[in-house]
């Protein structure tokens, strides 16, 4: 008898949920207008966080939960086709794309494989907060999509369950303030 494998399992629990399904009625654009992006990792269930359910937002998911061409792609047709306003970014503590060098991961597979990789960047990054901002300021700088003005980034921490909203840095004023030093 053959091994039964992972996607055995996922199979069989799919005939649970279709022996429950009660969704059929559902339109294609996602009733809360929204658009989730967020990393793969498996510690984060969009759904159950942020009280998803079906029919309510599109959720891209994708290593880092950054704003990819391809989630620029997504969203364009979230939006234009489907309906959708908001945008939330969510990435998260102890993502893996902070734990390796992203132009040696891509160097490696090219070496290994002696294919060039299809993608040009792996998308790794060092801080968290900073790739937030870096991805939402990526949406919002994105003219082909009509609805930028509500987009907000935040940090999940898989220790504690709790998300973190990340504030945009606000600009140092360049022309000095009436406290600061003076220079002669
Ligand atoms: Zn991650």
């Amino acid at each position: 008898m053959e091994e039964t494998t992972a996607v055995d399992r996922l199979v069989a629990q799919a005939e649970y949920y279709a022996a429950a399904f009660y969704h059929g009625h559902l339109p294609g654009p996602p009733a809360l207008r929204t658009t989730v992006v967020t990393c793969m990792d498996a510690r984060i269930n969009p759904y159950g966080l942020l009280g998803l359910t079906e029919g309510d937002a599109h959720v891209l998911r994708n290593a880092g939960g950054s704003a990819t061409d391809d989630v620029l792609r997504s969203l364009a047709v979230s939006q234009r086709e489907l309906g959708t306003r908001e945008v939330v970014v969510i990435q998260h503590t102890g993502c893996g794309m902070a734990t390796f060098d992203g132009e040696e991961f891509r160097a490696r597979v090219l070496r290994e494989t002696g294919v060039e990789p299809p993608w040009s960047s792996t998308g790794t990054f060092g801080d968290v907060e900073q790739n937030v901002r870096d991805s939402v300021a990526r949406i919002q700088g994105d003219p082909a999509l009509p609805h930028r003005d509500r987009v907000r980034g935040f940090v999940y921490d898989v220790l504690s369950g709790t998300l973190a909203e990340v504030r945009p840095v606000t600009r140092r004023r360049l022309v000095p303030g009436p406290l600061a030093p003076q220079h002669g």
